[in-house]
């Protein structure tokens, strides 16, 4: 008897029927004897289409009220895989975020789990009914729904299989794993077995959605005992790791892109200390999220100060930098959104040379400009003009010997 938590993503549950599957997978499970408590998003396309409504009643909305809003694409789910559960013979109750305490801070649009009560679910699970929990969602303390993020379900499995002590988190998806780069740009990508939890980390940070950054960062905190399977078809999927040592150490564990990003430029600003923040604070004080950052010092002694931010914050920051640059005199702003990041990840960077000559060598080859670049020990990241995503990704797949029947 062991105790899994199973999350099904949008296109698994995209239809009736898929929810049917759904349901007949999970009481196969339980008629194995095991516990099984299930997270499920929104039918597939349908945050979409609640957030585009939104935007046609107000075009800045209020956040408080799109949680309302958005979370009830998976309070329609629960309550359908319930029904389909029932119909099987399997008893089965469907709860909201808040109705299984799943405590959150209050910021809007990207809640952080701060508590889950598990009790009343264990209660159930005694009681031999299977819990279906609306992935996504949350709580603030006064009571107001919040939501975790988009892909946000994933994060709501890992941190109920944390709470509960589950015996595995299994991801279903509409991939059979997860693989050394997106199977949609690179069809030579191949499924990994196994992935190290950090090199994980750095893969879905970077940009691969198979898993939320959030949901990999709570399984490492917690020792989740972590699964990526398909929805649709039997298979071990790949299993995150917490041991680098068992794995075959490849140079390169995979490629991640990114085209959520937008990149703004400061010119002109007085070198002098302090300029970071003042440059910097009014941005994260607005809770928007920098990632790249590059300064350069220019012939007159003045500075250029460039940043990434996510596409969707981009509009805003660039209010905020607009008004930054009148207080501190600078000359000039400028902003880009036809840019996308391209990285490579792997833990044998650790012990080995060359990488980041062996990336910029085939780049250059292909006549891709690097417009910046960002490193750590086992990642190294570039943004370029988005035109070149695709082609940088297959070729640096195939430079680093990833494509399917080359040596790793
Ligand atoms: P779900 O709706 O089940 O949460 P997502 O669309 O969020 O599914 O994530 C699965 C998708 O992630 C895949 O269809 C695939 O295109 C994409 N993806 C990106 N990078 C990878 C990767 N390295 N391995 C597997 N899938 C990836
Ligand atoms: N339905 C939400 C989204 O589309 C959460 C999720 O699918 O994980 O982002
Ligand atoms: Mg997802």
């Amino acid at each position: 008897m062991a105790l899994y938590v199973e999350k099904f993503g949008g296109t698994s549950v995209g239809s009736v029927e898929r929810i049917d599957a759904v349901a007949r997978q999970v009481a196969r499970t339980r008629s194995e004897g095991h516990d099984v408590v299930v997270v499920v998003s929104a039918m597939s396309g349908e945050t979409n289409r609640l957030q585009a409504m939104a935007t046609e009643v107000h075009a800045r909305a209020s956040a408080r009220e799109l949680d309302v809003l958005l979370s009830t694409g998976e309070q329609v789910t629960i309550a359908l895989l319930a029904m389909a559960l029932d119909k099987r013979g399997c008893a089965a109750r469907s709860y909201t975020g808040a109705q299984v305490h799943i405590l959150t801070d209050n910021i809007h649009g990207k809640a952080r789990i701060m508590e889950i009560d598990a009790e009343p679910i264990r209660r159930d699970l005694a009681e031999g009914r299977v819990v279906v929990v609306a992935g996504f969602q949350g709580a603030d303390c006064d009571g107001n729904i919040t939501t975790l993020g988009r892909g946000g379900s994933d994060t709501t499995a890992v941190a109920l299989a944390a709470a509960l002590k589950a015996d595995e988190c299994r991801i279903f998806t509409d991939v059979d794993g997860v693989y050394t780069a997106d199977p949609r740009i690179v069809p030579e990508a191949r499924r990994l077995e196994r992935i190290t939890v950090e090199e994980m980390l750095e893969l879905s940070s970077l940009g691969a959605k198979v898993l939320q950054t959030r949901s990999v960062e709570f399984a490492g905190k917690y020792r989740v005992p972590l699964r990526v399977l398909s929805a649709f078809e039997a298979g071990g999927g790949t299993l995150i790791s917490y041991e680098e040592d068992d794995m075959e150490q490849a140079l390169i564990s995979g490629i991640a892109h990114n085209r959520d990003e937008a990149k703004l430029t400061i010119l002109g600003v007085p070198d002098e200390p302090g300029i970071a923040v003042r440059i910097l604070g009014p941005v994260a004080d607005a809770h928007i999220n920098v990632d790249m950052i590059i300064q350069n010092v220019g012939e007159d002694g003045s500075t250029n100060f460039t940043f990434t931010v996510h596409r969707n914050d981009f509009p805003k920051a660039m209010e905020i930098l607009e008004k930054t640059a009148k207080d501190v005199k600078a000359r000039e702003v400028r902003g880009a959104d036809d840019i996308a990041k391209v990285s490579v990840i792997g833990v044998g960077m650790r012990s080995h040379a060359g990488v980041a000559s062996t990336m910029f060598k085939t780049l250059a080859e292909e006549g891709i400009n690097i417009q910046m670049i960002s490193t750590s020990e086992i990642k190294i990241s570039v943004v370029l003009a988005d035109k070149y995503l695709e082609l940088a990704v297959r070729t640096l797949h195939k430079a680093f010997g990833l494509d399917q029947g080359q040596e790793g």
